[in-house]
């Protein structure tokens, strides 16, 4: 008897884990090998940016060892394993001088934090937080230290800056927009999550950026281009993430921003998928839960013989910042229309309103944050 090709998955993500999780649903036969670079401890991402709040350190936070994870959904899961190539003809994956064969191929490798070149002799004690293992790293650091700086006012850096002040730490958050998560928030809600931040003790130095970072003692002194000068224990980086696309173009697989894929997850190469982090799916790039989970399930179907396209709902972000609850669904980038907003104090709605008097999208702060529900009901989906 032939042994059978497997099904070959990189990553140990929400992605990865959420696919084969699908897949085992549908079908237990076909072997599934999971390759990853880092020790497959499975775990939630978005909970790295609530630690101190529920009081969990890094073993808090995971879930499973891979050896568990592999007896629970029945693949075979190798960390520490890195891919460095893929051969699309051969349909082969490569880690180092080693070899994979695949029946089919699905790259769950996730998105690369973007590092800013820093004038100065601190880098080693710039922290991005990506992963479970980063989170490890940042703990142990932290461990003597009272004073973060955190870089970039996006969702992530603002998370930290709720759960670091929840934690006792003293918080500067330094970012060159004039508002907070401005791709996500309208200026009102923004306004309010800042305010809230601010009564929780967060120092934000807005509309500048770090431009040295010099070791001092056990800390850092921060230069801002605005000439301030801040002292901090460690500093986190939380400036934005990039898909990891490098190997897939190396490999002939088409890519823009992500690697892009239809809506069945199909890339430009025969047999090979991706999901999550890395994937533009239908010409979007979207670093969240949701969307990953609907093309996990999609996803599974596909790779169990019936070919399945995914379908985006309405997909609200809720960012943890409990000081302030909020809750936002983006209008599409080229939706016309203009924001109308309702404002008492830190509860702010602001309704994304078509020229026909649609509702397009939404953000809401404070008490409003417990209407996401039934707003989310009247956001169109994303695929209708
Ligand atoms: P990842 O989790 O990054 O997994 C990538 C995997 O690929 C890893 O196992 C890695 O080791 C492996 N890999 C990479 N390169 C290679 C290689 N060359 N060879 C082998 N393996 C490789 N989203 C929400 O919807 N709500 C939230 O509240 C939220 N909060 C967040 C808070 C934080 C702090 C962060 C960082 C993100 C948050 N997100 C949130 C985003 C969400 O967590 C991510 O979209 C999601 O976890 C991405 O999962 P993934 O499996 O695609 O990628």
């Amino acid at each position: 008897m032939t042994e059978q090709t497997p099904i070959v998955i990189v990553g140990t993500g929400l992605s990865g884990y959420s696919l084969v999780r699908e897949f085992r649903k549908l079908d237990k036969e076909t072997p599934v090998i999971m390759v990853t670079a880092d020790d497959g401890v499975s775990y939630s991402k978005p909970m790295l940016s609530t630690g101190f709040t529920k009081d969990k350190d890094a073993d808090g936070l995971a879930q499973a060892n891979p050896e568990a994870m592999a007896e629970q959904l029945g693949v075979e899961i190798r960390p520490w394993s890195t891919v460095t190539g893929i051969d699309t003809d051969a349909h082969e994956l490569k880690l180092g001088d080693q070899r994979i064969r695949y029946a089919k191929l699905v790259l769950a490798w996730g998105a690369d934090v973007i590092r800013l070149s820093l004038d100065g002799n601190a880098q080693d004690r710039v922290h991005s937080i990506n992963d479970l293992m980063d989170y490890r790293a940042f703990r142990k650091a932290l461990a003597e230290g009272k004073r973060v700086a955190i870089m970039g006012a996006g969702l992530i850096g603002c998370e930290f800056a709720n759960d670091l002040r929840n934690g006792g730490y003293e918080v500067d958050v330094i970012a060159p927009d004039s508002s907070l998560m401005p791709s996500l928030l309208p200026e009102a809600a923004a306004g309010a999550v800042q305010a809230e931040l601010e009564r929780l003790g967060v120092r934000f130095h807005l509309g500048t950026v770090v431009e040295r970072v010099e070791k001092q003692g056990s800390g850092v002194e921060l230069t801002l281009g605005n000439g301030e000068q801040l002292q901090a224990d460690l500093v986190v980086s939380a400036v934005g993430l990039r898909p990891r696309t490098e190997l897939a173009r190396e490999a002939g697989i088409r890519s823009g921003r992500g690697i892009q894929v239809n809506r069945a997850l199909e890339t430009s190469a025969p047999d090979v998928f991706a999901l999550g982090d890395c994937a533009e799916v239908d010409g979007r790039v979207l670093l969240y839960v949701l969307p990953l989970m609907a093309c996990a399930r999609a996803l599974a179907k596909t790779l169990a013989g019936t070919r399945t396209e995914v379908s985006y709902g309405t997909m609200p972000v809720m960012v943890k910042t409990p000081c302030c609850p909020t809750a936002v669904c983006p209008p599409p980038m080229d939706a016309e229309g203009e924001w109308q907003v309702e404002q008492d104090g830190a509860d702010v709605k602001a309704l994304f309103r078509s020229p026909d008097g649609d509702t397009l999208g939404f953000a809401v702060t404070g008490r409003f944050a417990l209407e996401k529900q039934t707003l989310a009901k009247e956001v169109p989906p994303i695929h209708r």
